[in-house]
């Protein structure tokens, strides 16, 4: 048995998920295996990585102890509300608890339709599946709260997309796949009951201290506010852009999840984009935070019902959370670009030089990742070429640096040892992504190996990898990503 499951979520209301068994495939090879998650979230890796333990993570076996579930929700996206979206290519197969105490689910993403597809095949694809094990997995590796990868298999299937392309599932681990759609589908069909349901389960889950409060569904979503206003807060700081921050793909958890059109910046401007859906820069760098607070508005909404028997009361009291949003992110975001700086500090003067840093960059069109890192090497050094260089014209950056080195503090051992911790060398840059998915098309995954390796371990320089830590070349810019299911 490579899970010992106890299904939680399976337990509550029918009207919570439909019964679901993954649709079985020809031929499933195991591409990745994550023996270290395993260990920590309590599975057995080398069971999975028998004939039947492939089986299971293809979908083609029921692991002992699963009670396969398609799980319910609706959700704006893009704005626009659909009362019913669901996992349509998703399986859960059941909830696993860690020596670490932390339950999680095991879901395989890409396992076969459900009543959820509507018109999708259920199936997805082998380069959007490594994209999401190598980012999702980078992004753990970066100490940012996100669903983890488990596994990735390939199904021996071709699925049609622009042409034809392997198929793949992947194993996906979260602490729960309840989002603010979730909420919002047991909201718009009035089904008060359902929604208390929910609450009781996520603050048991997740927001245990919101239990014993004199109002847990205000604590609840105090909480909530919280953990999305420092998610995207940390996502900036390493020039992260989601892509689709719909209500379906905010994470009740706290934890980065559904890794589509992702992207991290090369080149600075604050307002990119790349999805390739995104036409009015919804879901740009900078317009994160907006997008968030508003998500969490319409989570708040569901809540109404909860918060108060009262109707204005309990409308005052999600105002009042929600109004914390844009401190708390403030907070978190600038002690991180402080921290990037070495700056040790919060003040105005702090924020203002780092707002001011983002004009400097965009005028300067300098690779994001790169400045920072080769601002650790000049405070380290003691001397300023290398990024002064990165400049096209570097006047304003060197107004800028005179008022950095004023405010920073003059122990530099301290400095920089923060700008290290807060500074990746390696990120997952979307050439690299796109390099990885053409070889693994190609049958060929060793470009897709020694990425998830460098990405590992991303404050390490490692002597024999630069060329992952180079920005693109002209002809190596990718412009857009797809949402690739
Ligand atoms: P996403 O854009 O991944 O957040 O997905 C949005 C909705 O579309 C969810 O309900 C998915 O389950 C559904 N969906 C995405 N791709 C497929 C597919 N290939 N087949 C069926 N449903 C899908
Ligand atoms: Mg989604």
């Amino acid at each position: 048995m490579p899970f010992t499951f106890d299904n939680s979520y399976a337990r509550l209301p029918k009207q919570f998920y439909s019964a679901q068994a993954p649709t079985p495939v020809t031929a499933p090879a195991l591409v990745k295996l994550n023996r270290k998650l395993a260990t920590e979230i309590g599975a057995d890796a080398d069971v999975l990585d028998t004939s039947e333990g492939i089986e299971m993570l293809a979908g083609n076996r029921i692991a002992e102890g699963s009670t396969p579930i398609a799980t319910a929700y609706a959700g704006h996206q893009f704005g626009g509300w659909n009362p019913q979206l669901g996992d349509g290519r998703a399986v859960l197969l059941g909830e696993v608890v860690g020596a670490d105490g932390i339950r999680r689910d095991i879901q395989l993403k890409g396992s076969g339709p459900t009543m959820f597809s509507r018109n999708g095949d259920g199936r997805a694809t082998l380069g959007a599946v490594l994209r999401e094990y190598l980012v999702s997995e980078a992004m753990a590796a970066l100490g940012l709260p996100t669903t983890r990868a488990l596994a990735a298999v390939t199904t021996g299937e071709q699925i049609l997309r622009d042409g034809y392309e392997p198929g793949a599932i992947l194993t996906r681990v979260a602490q729960s796949h309840i989002r603010v759609g979730t909420f919002q589908f047991h909201y718009s069909r009035k089904d008060t009951d359902a929604l208390r349901l929910l609450a009781d389960h996520v603050i048991v889950r997740h927001y245990p201290e919101a239990g014993d409060t004199d109002n847990p569904v205000r604590a609840m979503l105090e909480g909530v506010v919280a953990r999305q206003a420092e998610l995207v807060a940390r996502w900036m700081h390493f020039g992260f852009i989601h892509g689709v921050m719909n209500t379906d793909n905010c994470a009740i958890s706290g934890e980065t999840i559904d890794y589509g059109p992702c992207a991290f910046i090369d080149v600075f401007h604050p307002e990119t984009v790349f999805s390739s859906i995104d036409r009015q820069g919804r879901y740009a760098w900078n317009n994160q935070p907006n997008i968030a607070h508003w998500n969490l508005s319409q989570f708040a909404q569901t809540l109404i019902p909860l918060l108060s028997d009262d109707e204005d009361a309990a409308t005052k009291i999600a105002q009042e959370v929600l109004n914390l949003f844009p401190e708390v992110f403030a907070k978190e975001f600038y002690a991180g670009f402080a921290r990037k700086l070495g700056v040790l500090e919060d003040s105005m003067e702090v924020r203002k030089l780092i707002t001011d840093l983002f004009s400097v960059m965009t005028d300067g069109e300098v690779d994001f990742t790169l400045f920072f890192r080769h601002l650790t090497s000049s405070v380290t050094g003691g001397e300023y070429a290398t990024v002064r260089m990165m400049f096209k014209d570097s006047t304003s950056f060197d107004a800028w640096l005179t008022r950095l080195e004023d405010l920073a503090g003059a122990d530099i051992g301290t400095r920089v040892a923060a700008m290290r911790q807060a500074n990746p060398v390696y990120i997952p840059r979307n050439h690299r992504i796109e390099e990885v998915i053409a070889a693994a098309n190609n049958g060929d995954l060793r470009p897709f190996e020694r990425l998830h390796e460098v990405l590992s371990t991303p404050f390490d320089e490692r002597p024999d990898s630069a060329e992952y830590e180079n920005a693109p070349r002209p002809n190596e810019v990718v412009q857009a990503t797809f949402c690739g299911t």
